[in-house]
């Protein structure tokens, strides 16, 4: 067989496993309550507060899209004409400061067009007193993220053309297993690389609120090492909490402003629902579909890129060539548009299984409700959002969906 053959074959092979994977490991039957419930739940919450989000939604949708439109066209723009290629020659003939500074330049272009967007959102959520930062705060986190994001994407790029220019008939098969040992590594490093740079953690104090959140995680048979407050307020007033590490290093992280703006019931009814998270094992599964999707996109990478009528577009001879870089930002682009959706909604059944699981551990499904109406509120989320950007955007379900589905649960108990 030839390489071209072999790369079919194993593209084959890898959206079987992902699909095998998927349609054991996610839980596809959790629909969102019923419509009828979902618009009950509307009426509970205040209607001053509901106007006021839908208005901040409304007044960040515009910048939402014209930032995706822009990112795309200038992906199209720079890989579908010759300018990448330009762009990329502007940082000298070796194939690696190429592939490294080239690589970093496109992205430093197209970053620099979204860039008055994000300055724009700013204004728009601090005047709405979501962020609490700074312009000085805020230009030291966007530098930190663009640091994070040049390491990686340096040595990303620096690995891929690597193996392109060394084995340029199978860079696809070195690609493709690199980049899933690449997804499994930085999702058990990332967080405790990254998350530090950002904010500081220091442990809970003890007391009950401590005492209840290590009981809570043994009792759910999911031990944590430690309770952390990470200090969010400094940059937000939205809340959160969320459960990172594995095994021995796992810890419960609240927000500083969850302590402020909720009772510690709904700490405890958050934490439940992040512990659900850890026990069903959702970011393993998560690693495992992200490295088989990834390893996927590579090889179909290089078949799509083997086609002359792209490569004589963005005027080069090979994918695998550094001033392809364009192209390759192009192809990405419009995989993670028809991607994103279809992740989307996988995330939204997990949420849900996590939501289930916290009210099956506290018990205590009005504290639930309770807890996603402050946090909706606290986070001026849209209670409920128009159907298709749900459908496109939503990680989670929507408050009203998971208000609803804390009464339906309330109701199959009793
Ligand atoms: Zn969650």
């Amino acid at each position: 067989m030839t390489p071209r053959q072999w790369a079919v074959t194993a593209l084959v092979v890898l959206l079987a496993a992902l699909a095998a994977f998927a349609a054991a490991r996610v839980p596809w039957h959790r629909a969102p309550a019923p419509r009828a419930d979902q618009i009950d739940a509307l009426g509970r919450l205040d209607a001053g507060a509901v106007a006021r989000a839908r208005e901040f939604h409304a007044e960040l949708r515009p910048g939402r899209y014209l930032a995706m439109f822009l990112g795309l066209a200038a992906a199209l723009v720079l890989g579908l004409t010759p300018l990448g290629a330009r762009l990329v020659e502007l940082t000298g003939d070796h194939w690696l400061v190429r592939a490294v500074l080239g690589g970093l330049l496109v992205v430093v272009v197209t970053e620099l067009l979204t860039l008055p967007i994000a300055i724009w959102r700013h204004t728009v959520v601090v005047r709405y007193g979501i962020s609490t930062q700074s312009w000085g705060g805020w230009a030291g986190d966007m530098l930190k993220s663009y640091a994070v994001g040049a390491v990686l994407g340096g040595v990303v790029l620096a690995g891929f053309f690597t193996v392109t220019h060394f084995a340029p008939r199978w860079w696809w098969a070195f690609g493709a297993a690199g980049v899933a040992g690449l997804v499994v590594l930085l999702s058990f490093v990332l967080p405790v690389l990254v998350e530090p740079i950002f904010n500081k953690f220091t442990p809970m104090p003890a007391g009950p609120l401590r005492t209840e959140l290590l009981e809570l995680a043994e009792r759910d048979g999911v031990p944590v090492r430690d309770v952390l407050v990470a200090d969010a307020s400094r940059r937000t007033r939205a809340v959160n909490a969320y459960v990172s590490g594995l095994g021995p290093t796992r810890r419960i992280v609240v927000y500083d402003t969850m302590l402020t703006e909720a009772t510690p019931d709904e700490v405890v009814s958050v934490a439940a629902h992040e512990l659900g998270h850890a026990k069903d094992n959702d970011v393993l599964t998560g690693t495992i579909m992200g490295a088989l999707g990834a390893a996927a996109a590579v090889i179909a990478l290089y078949l799509v890129g083997s086609w002359g009528g792209l490569l004589r577009l963005a005027g080069v001879d090979s994918i695998g060539d550094p001033r392809a870089i364009g192209l390759l930002l192009a192809l990405s682009t419009v995989a993670g548009l028809i991607a994103g959706p279809a992740q989307a909604f996988v995330s939204r059944r997990v949420e849900a299984r996590a939501d289930a699981h916290a009210m099956d551990l506290t018990g205590d499904p009005e504290t639930f409700e309770a807890m996603q109406r402050r946090l909706g509120t606290v986070n001026l989320a849209d209670p409920d959002p128009p159907h298709w950007e749900h459908a496109m955007f939503a990680s989670h379900p929507s408050t009203v969906q998971r208000m609803a589905a804390a009464r339906a649960y309330a109701r199959a108990v009793r």
